[in-house]
Formats: C-alpha cells, sequence, structure tokens
C-alpha cells in the first residue's frame, strides 16, 4: 500500500511551499484543501471511485489542483496532449474508453465535436461539493496515469502508470540526485508528458517546491536560473539550448545554489554540454520513456565530464541490458527491468505483453561501455542503412547543431537506387550559409558514405508536444518529393 501522496503530504509539512506559479504560492496544506473541494465537486459531477477520464488543460496552478483532485477522486487520468490535432485527440478519447473529458474552457472547441462527455473546469468549480470519504492509501498497481506514447509506427498507445510505478521512479531519482529541503524545481514541460508530471509526483513525496511555467519561456527560466529562485530544472535539447543561449547573452552563469539541469526526452548534443560546462549550468543526461514513468538511467554530475554523450548508469531500483550482446561496447536494442515499468496498455494494446521475459525492450540503440555506463546511439526506427553500412541520424546531427549557424538539424534518410538509402539534413539556420558550406563542414568531420547528401533548409522542425524532434515527418516529406 501507498499512502496517499497529497494527504500524506499535507500532513507531514503542512506549511512548506508545493507551488509556485505566476505571483501566488501555495503551501501543501493549502494545495490539499483547493484540491479536496475540487475532489467533492467531481463527485457531485458523477465521477466515481476507479472510473477513467481524461484531462485536457494547459500546465498551470488550476490544471495541478485538477490533477490532484482526480488522484483524490480515485479516477485514473488519460492525460491528453494539448498540442495534438482534434484527430489525433479523438482517437485517444475513443480508444481509452474514458467516460468523460474534463477540459479546460480555453481548450473546450478541440474536443467539442467527440462523442465524449465534456465537464468544462468551469462547471467543475460552480458545482456544489458532495462529500465522500477519501482513500487514506492506494494500491501500488492502481493506474494513476495513462500517457499516450507518439508510437513511430501505427497506432498510439496508451501506456498505463500506476502508483507503484511513479513511486519507484520518484525514489530512483532521490538516491541518484539527492535532496535539499529547499530544492526548487523549475516545471516548464508540459503536464500532460510524464517529464513534466514526474516533477509534480516528486514534489509531493519529497515535499519540495514546484515553480511551474505554463509554457517554456527562455529569458524566465534563466532568470531563474541566473538568480538562485530554483535548483533543479527539467529540459530537452531544444529548451536547453535556448537558456544557454540567454545565459551567453550577458556571459552570466548558474547561481551557485542551482544543482542540476536534468537533460532527457532525446539526445543532448556534446556541444550543448560544453557550452554549460563554460556557463556554470551542470546537465544531467537522463534516459527515460513514458513506459518507464521518467528516468531509467542517469549520469552523475561527478562523471558529466569524464562521461560526456552518455545517459549513466541505471538508477538502483532499475536494471538495463542491450539485447544479444556479450561485450562492452556492443550495440543492440536497449533493453529495461525495474518497478518503475508499466505493466502494460490500455484499449487496443491492452492484452498485448509490453514485456519480452521480463524486460521492456525500448526500440532504442545503445551500448554499456566497460564501466556499464549506457549510451543511447539512437532510435532503431531511424537507422538508415546505406550501401550496407549502418548510419545513425544523431550522429550526423551532433556534429551539425555545433556549427554556428545551425539553430536545428534533423537527419533521416532517403530512398536511393544505388545505396538503398541515404542521409538528408533539415536545417533552421541563421546568417548565410549555403548547402555547399555545410557538406564541407560534415566532410570535414563525417565519413563520406554519412555526409548528407542535401539539405533542406526550413523555418522549423517537425515537434511533437514535448518539443522532441519527429524524424518520422522528415522522412514522410523526402517520401513525397
Ligand atoms: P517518450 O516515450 O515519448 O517519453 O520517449 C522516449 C524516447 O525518447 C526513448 O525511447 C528514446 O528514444 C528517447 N530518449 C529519451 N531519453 C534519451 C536520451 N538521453 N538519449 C537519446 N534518446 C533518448
Ligand atoms: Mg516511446
Ligand atoms: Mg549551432
Amino acid at each position: 500500500m501507498i499512502p496517499n501522496w497529497l494527504m500524506q503530504r499535507a500532513y507531514l509539512t503542512p506549511d512548506k511551499i508545493a507551488l509556485s506559479f505566476e505571483e501566488e504560492k501555495w503551501t501543501f496544506a493549502q494545495l490539499n484543501d483547493d484540491a479536496v473541494v475540487i475532489a467533492r465537486k467531481l463527485r457531485a459531477n458523477s465521477l466515481n471511485e476507479g472510473e477513467r477520464i481524461a484531462l485536457l488543460g494547459s500546465s498551470n496552478s488550476e490544471m495541478v489542483v485538477i490533477i490532484h483532485a482526480c488522484m483524490l477522486a480515485g479516477l485514473e487520468i488519460v492525460m491528453l496532449n494539448s498540442r495534438l490535432s482534434k484527430k489525433e485527440i479523438a482517437y485517444q478519447l475513443d480508444d481509452s474508453g474514458a467516460n468523460t473529458v474534463i477540459v479546460s474552457n480555453e481548450l473546450s472547441s478541440v474536443v467539442a465535436d467527440t462523442p465524449v462527455r465534456q465537464l468544462l473546469f468551469s462547471t467543475i468549480k460552480e458545482s456544489a461539493e458532495q462529500a465522500f470519504v477519501i482513500q487514506e492509501s492506494w494500491q501500488s498497481d492502481r493506474t494513476i496515469t495513462i500517457m499516450y506514447t507518439s508510437g513511430t509506427t501505427g497506432f498510439p498507445k496508451g501506456v498505463r502508470q500506476t502508483a507503484g510505478n511513479h513511486v519507484s521512479s520518484a525514489l530512483s531519482s532521490v538516491l541518484n540526485l539527492g535532496l535539499d529541503e529547499d530544492d526548487v524545481w523549475l516545471c516548464a514541460m508540459p503536464l500532460f508528458h510524464i517529464s513534466g508530471f514526474s516533477i509534480l509526483v516528486r514534489s509531493v513525496l519529497y515535499g519540495n517546491e514546484v515553480q511551474l511555467h505554463e509554457k517554456f519561456d527562455a529569458v524566465k527560466s534563466a532568470k531563474a536560473v541566473r538568480d538562485g529562485s530554483v535548483t533543479r530544472m527539467s529540459v530537452v535539447s531544444l529548451t536547453l539550448d535556448k537558456v544557454l543561449r540567454e545565459l551567453e547573452k550577458d556571459n552570466s552563469v548558474a547561481h551557485s545554489s542551482f544543482k542540476s539541469m536534468l537533460a532527457g526526452g532525446g539526445p543532448v548534443p556534446i556541444d550543448y554540454l560544453k557550452r554549460a560546462k563554460v556557463l556554470e549550468v551542470p546537465v544531467l543526461q537522463t534516459y527515460g520513456m513514458t513506459e518507464t514513468s521518467s528516468q531509467t538511467a542517469t549520469l552523475a554530475a561527478s562523471d558529466a565530464m569524464r562521461k560526456m554523450g552518455s545517459a549513466g548508469k541505471p538508477l538502483f531500483f532499475n536494471q538495463i541490458k542491450i539485447k544479444d550482446t556479450e561485450t562492452p561496447g556492443e550495440k543492440g536494442e536497449v533493453f529495461i527491468r525495474g518497478s518503475h515499468v508499466t505493466p502494460g496498455y490500455i484499449g487496443r494494446f491492452s492484452e498485448v505483453d509490453p514485456l519480452e521475459n521480463g524486460w521492456l525492450p525500448t526500440g532504442d540503440i545503445g551500448y554499456l561501455d566497460s564501466e556499464g555506463y549506457l549510451y543511447i546511439v539512437d532510435r532503431r526506427s531511424d537507422l538508415i542503412i546505406s550501401g550496407g553500412e549502418n548510419i545513425y541520424p544523431a550522429e550526423i546531427e551532433n556534429v551539425l547543431i555545433a556549427h554556428p549557424n545551425i539553430r536545428e538539424v534533423g537527419v533521416c534518410g532517403k530512398e536511393h537506387s544505388e545505396w538503398g538509402s541515404v542521409p538528408v539534413a533539415f536545417v533552421v539556420v541563421s546568417g548565410n550559409v549555403k548547402e555547399a558550406d555545410l557538406i564541407a563542414y560534415c566532410e570535414e568531420r563525417l565519413a563520406r558514405y554519412k555526409v548528407p547528401k542535401s539539405f533542406r533548409f526550413v523555418d522549423e522542425l517537425p515537434r511533437n508536444g514535448s518539443n522532441k524532434l519527429l524524424r518520422r515527418k522528415l522522412k514522410e516529406s523526402v517520401d513525397l518529393e
């Protein structure tokens, strides 16, 4: 059994700050009080223990209260990604079988055409309260959240994340990162994604403050890092780059109380890690996914320079192996085991076992070095095979991102009559730079067969709700050429 997170936290440290959003702050007692009121209003709207609802809203304080209220009310929450199209959301509503979609007033039009019952934030607020007995403890296999993974091929899968998964993830994290009473975690990641949601979970388990930003804002984030109002922050490579750029503008460094940027969701270019070091911003690379309720491996700060580019060692409760390999350095599919791994999917994939002999196949290619540090090479599905040689798009992207005129880059394969497939690069550039310059730049740094055969100059790259590059979309556009 697991204690009801927020109730237990509000009992243990009622007066500690739980949340700050814009100019407002909530203690754990206040957050609990607010969430209890909303939970009673949810009950008044006939949402009962064990039912599944979907939730669509922005990452603001109102949303945090509603998330906690849903947990207090014993609901399973399908976290909808507000950046998806109506069609994608309609699919998730249908697949999940959610009986109601709880939606903020601003986003209500997104679900207006779906057959699912809609409950507006404003309607909940205006409802009467219906008192009920709030569960003081939860079964560890209780589903807390369901998040859909984009699924590089085919249909998105709704991943169950249980109370036990989230707790295991949060405990592993703190055993690795440590915790200071005064830690404040800047959350500028969407709450519908595990990177953001796990910050809320850690906050109630550890009793530390979350400084929530509704949207990532480079200026605001850099200010918080510089002035010491936060000690931790979660980033993806794109947002990391933007924060670093802000700090670089006036050559300022992170505040001495700032402890770490947890950088995940995808590879972090080595160039960014080097820039971060100059700015005294400790960056911890982490490897995780929706199916593991956040981090599986994280590089300790003390190893940041020695093991540059590694995602570290598995966290205490987790294990990692590289399928069908025996020697360090050999590349293969990454397999994960641990109590943070999802028990399975919902909807059309509910019968599919996510595990193979107890291990989660990740679809990622990686290797462990002789000391057991994990290096993620790339997504297996993005691998480009050119004349029999394996080309990992991430390696090419890593080279190009260090070019002073390149802001963003994405590489994918393009069918080729002679080689089977050849790499093509999409770039967002600043200033005047030509394809020939970029080819010459790559030729100095990469084997010939890895040099992109052509470049597409674009204004932006396709990204998902967590700002992750969608190479699949790049591929779709070159396939159409
Ligand atoms: P998601 O299921 O959307 O949370 O995405 C998880 C995927 O992001 C993983 O399977 C990896 O492909 C990728 N990913 C996460 N962390 C890293 C990392 N440190 N390096 C490379 N890829 C990563
Ligand atoms: Mg995935
Ligand atoms: Mg650059």
